[in-house]
């Protein structure tokens, strides 16, 4: 999608710090790090936000979550992370393509 963040940093027109690439999904890291271990799992199709899943999504997810698990285990987060996808205003959600914040690296707090 034109004038998406996330698409031009999916197509590498915007240049991230990329952990994992495949055919689906980017994974990069968070450009404001809000922990010691902090990065972003992203669908390279245009998704609004979780809100706009559907059942047809269900592969896509389970794949996503494969993911963040594999990436989990090479940052050596064996003590636990955090999942958070931010959906619309009240959530705080800036960027308006689907993406999953991993954080841990350190006690998080609650
Ligand atoms: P949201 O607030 O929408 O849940 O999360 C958006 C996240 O994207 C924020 O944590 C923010 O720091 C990150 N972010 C915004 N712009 C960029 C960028 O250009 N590059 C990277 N790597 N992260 C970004
Ligand atoms: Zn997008």
């Amino acid at each position: 999608m034109e004038d998406c963040l996330f698409c031009k940093i999916a197509a590498g027109d915007i240049p991230s710090k990329k952990l994992y690439e495949d055919e689906q999904v980017v994974a990069f890291y968070d450009i404001a790090p809000q922990a010691k271990v902090h990065f972003l799992v992203i669908p390279k199709r245009h998704i609004p936000s979780a809100a706009a899943l559907t059942e047809e999504d269900g592969a896509l997810l389970g794949h996503v979550f494969a993911v963040i698990a594999k990436l989990a285990r090479e940052q050596g987060l064996d003590n636990g992370y955090r999942v958070i996808s931010n959906v619309g205003e009240d959530a705080g959600q800036t960027v308006k393509h689907l993406h999953f914040h991993v954080l841990g690296g350190e006690k998080l707090p609650v």
